[in-house]
Parts: structure tokens; sequence; C-alpha cells
């Protein structure tokens, strides 16, 4: 793409609104909405809503496509259901009323029929799968889908990491008993570690144990250890072990065996959990198959959830320095950033060519055409964080060459244009 036809601008500062948090509280605001608004990838249309414009998209697509990818890996079929949900189904778990639920976005028909927008799936998901599920020939399976949740979140001032209107992945899995549900919340619990690892986040996210509600003793949430989390969790960093605060209990720890001195206090993001639901669903709504012996019985479920926005959030938070992003490689919204500097015909004609060599092997670039001064140039390229800079300048071009700079690094080499797509490859 050539930055000349896109059409979002950088900014110096962040905006005011976005320099303080939304809640109207003292302190200093989300540090990916700040650095995100500033690079152009996203814009705050209010307090907890964002829009993602074409580099934030981008972003956006490869964490999707990263998770779509494991959940394929793992057998899941993709859907997509509506936001709109009917009251009925949600009064027979107890979820719709707002004493039960107190971040409901509520609506109605023009005949006064009441609608909620969707703050989750559970309810419709099991209501549609009854329409599909008769014998114990037909489990197990899992769906997942890329859906749009909207929760009237009481507190949001993180940025993209907690937002009013946001896509949520949501898999659930359809199991005839609880050693079907266990073995697939293993393989789920797999998947949602390749995901971390994948996106960069691997290293500071714990598999952390969490409260299970009726039907199972724990659940586990995936932390990423940040300083800027709204969560608390306790951690033995080197069992790779981590509790949230409601298992804290002396209990647990022995449950576990570990001992409270072995844990230390860290500040964490939820970027995903998983929770085996057994059949709280299928019993309120009546999803039942019947088995080998001609017995009906509850199918048992699981569910599984991540937030793509949060993740790309998060990743801000932890990847970035004083002069802007610093993407991790398999999300960057392009491989490597073209910079072009001069407008004579030797150096458009060498940065174009270069350009053009580079989209035939199919690698994505974003090219800096634009009649700028190097200063303001190299600010716009740091802030917007693609980890690899080409740059193409009078003085390269007399040598046949492209400087070439890692976004993590304070050094660049000369290469010639072949070199420099080795380079990269590797
Ligand atoms: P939290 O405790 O942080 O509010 P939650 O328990 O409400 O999270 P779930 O309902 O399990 O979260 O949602 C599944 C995933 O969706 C979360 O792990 C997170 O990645 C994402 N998510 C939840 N709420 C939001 C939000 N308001 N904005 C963006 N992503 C969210
Ligand atoms: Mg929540």
């Amino acid at each position: 793409m050539r930055q000349s036809q896109l059409f979002t601008k950088t900014r110096k500062e962040a905006p005011s609104d976005e320099a303080r948090p939304n809640d109207g509280s003292v302190g200093q605001a989300s540090k990916n909405a700040q650095l995100l608004i500033r690079a152009g990838y996203i814009q705050k249309e209010m307090a907890g809503v964002y829009d993602y414009l074409p580099l934030g998209l981008r972003v956006f697509k490869k964490i999707e496509n990263i998770i779509r990818e494991e959940m394929d890996v793992i057998g899941g079929q993709e859907i997509f259901m509506s936001s709109l949900q009917e009251k009925e189904t949600w009064e027979k778990t107890n979820r719709w009323d707002d004493s039960m639920v107190d971040i409901w976005f509520k609506t109605k028909l023009k005949n006064d029929t009441e609608l909620g927008l969707a703050i989750t799936h559970e309810e419709p998901i099991t209501r549609m799968i009854t329409k599909h599920v008769q014998s114990h020939k037909d489990l197990p399976f899992s769906v997942y889908q890329f859906q749009t949740k909207f929760r009237n979140e009481i507190r949001a001032k993180s940025g993209i990491m907690r937002t009013r209107e946001f896509i949520m992945k949501d898999l659930y899995s359809f199991d005839k008993d609880q050693e079907g549900l266990d073995e697939f919340y293993g393989k789920a619990s797999d998947a949602y570690v390749r995901i971390f690892d994948r996106v960069g986040l691997g290293e500071k996210t714990y598999k952390t144990f969490a409260s299970g509600g009726v039907f199972s003793k724990y659940s586990h949430e995936f932390q990423t250890i940040c300083d800027t989390g709204e969560d608390v969790i306790y951690v033995n960093e080197n069992k790779k072990i981590a509790i949230n605060k409601e298992v804290n209990t002396d209990e647990v720890l022995s449950d576990l065996g570990i001992s409270r001195d072995e844990l230390v206090e860290r500040k964490a993001i939820e970027v995903g959990n998983i929770f085996k639901l057994g059949t709280r669903f299928s019993d309120a709504l009546g999803l039942l198959y019947v088995d080998e012996s001609g017995e009906k019985k509850p199918v048992v479920m699981g569910s599984y959830g991540i937030g793509p926005g949060r993740l790309m959030g998060t990743i801000v938070e932890l990847y970035s320095d004083d002069k802007g992003i610093v993407w991790p490689k398999e999300v960057a919204p392009f491989a490597v950033h073209l910079v072009r500097l001069g407008d004579s015909e030797a150096v458009v004609k060498f940065a174009d060519d270069l350009y053009t060599d580079i989209r035939k092997q199919g690698v994505e670039v974003l090219y800096d055409d634009r009649p700028l001064r190097a200063g303001e140039k190299f600010a716009d390229s740091d802030l917007i964080g693609i980890p690899v800079r080409f740059v193409v300048s009078e003085k390269t071009v007399a040598e046949g060459k492209v400087e070439v700079k890692f976004r993590t690094d304070n050094d660049s080499e000369l290469l010639t244009a072949e070199q420099a797509m080795d380079k990269l490859k590797n």
C-alpha cells in the first residue's frame, strides 16, 4: 500500500480525551489507546467505543486469523450468530434480569417486544443446537464464531482492552459426557497456548486457575502479566503456575500443592478464558440426546472465549518504546516499511521498482512515497512500528543499495535489494 493513499493521519500528541481516563478519575489513560490513535490504527467514538481504521483492521485480522487457524486445528466449525437475542431464552437460565446481569444493553421491537444485544451466546447457541442434536451419534462437536458482543461495562478506561462493543471469538463444545468434555477442554487449552505464543504474548501469559462454578472445580483464565492490567493474580514464575483472586485460599493452595510464600502478586490482563459449563445450559434449555441405551441425557458443554481486540491492546501495552509501537512480526500490519527519501528520478525509480518487487514476492509492504522531510517520515515509521524498515535515498541509490533497519535495533545496514529481501524472510 502506498502511504500517500492512506486516508488516516498520524498525530504527535494523543487527543486530550485520551490523555486522561474516561471515568473522570485522576491518572494516565491507557497507553494502547494513545499510541493506536496517534499512529492512526483506531479512532475513538466515545468512552469505550472505538473504530478500527485501515492499519488497525489489518492487525485485528492478523490476530483473528491466527485464532481461526487454531480453532480449525481442534475441529471447530465456524458459524456467525445474530447479536439480537430473545428475552425468553435468557429468562430460562435466569440471566435476563438486570439484577442478575448488570451489563446488558437492551432494546425493543416496534411492538414493544424486548430484545437483548448479545453479551455472550451460551443461551442462543444452546437453543440453536437443540435443532441439530438428537442422538449420541450427533456428538461430539464444537462451533465457534467471531461475533459482536455489547456490554455496558461500568469502567472503560483501558482503551481497546475493555470496550462496550467488541468482537469475541467464542467457541462452544458439545459432548456426551464429562470425559468427552475433559478431553476437548485439554485440546482447547493447548490451542490457546499456541495462539498466545503466535501473537507474541506467550512468555508473559499464564494459564491461571479460576473458580469453576457448579460443574467443575476450576476454570482457567489466560492472564498476561502487565503493569497496566486490571486484574491481580498470584504467580510462581519458575513453575509457570498462577491462580486468580477468587481461588487464592488455603484450601486451593494445598489442593494445587503450592505454598503461599512461593507466589508473587502481579497485575495482569485476562486475554482469554475456558470454562466447563457442564449441563447448566443444556438442562435449562432442553438440549438432550438419546444415548446408546435409549436414555435421554443432557449434552455436556464447554465455552472458550478470546477477545482479539483485547489481545491487540495488550500487545501494544507490552511492546512499545518512547518512539511508538513495536509490533511482533506475526501481527504487524505490514512486514516491511519502505521509506523513500527524496524525489529525484533515480530515487523514485529505485523505490518504485523495489516496491513492485517486494509485492511480487508476496510480502506485505507499506510504501512511504509522501513528499515529507526525513525526520517526519522516520518519526511516523517508528510510531507505526512495522518490524523492518527499508530506506531508499540519494545516498543508498548511489551504491545501488537499500538501508535496512529493524524496529528493535538501533543500527542499520546497507544491502542490495536481494540481500535485503533475504534478510526480511529470515
Ligand atoms: P473481564 O473480567 O475482563 O470483564 P470477562 O470475564 O467478562 O472479562 P468473558 O466474558 O469470559 O470475559 O469474555 C471472553 C474474552 O473476551 C475475555 O477473556 C476477553 O479477552 C474478551 N473481553 C471480555 N470483555 C471485553 C471487553 N469489554 N472488551 C474487549 N474484550 C473483552
Ligand atoms: Mg467482563
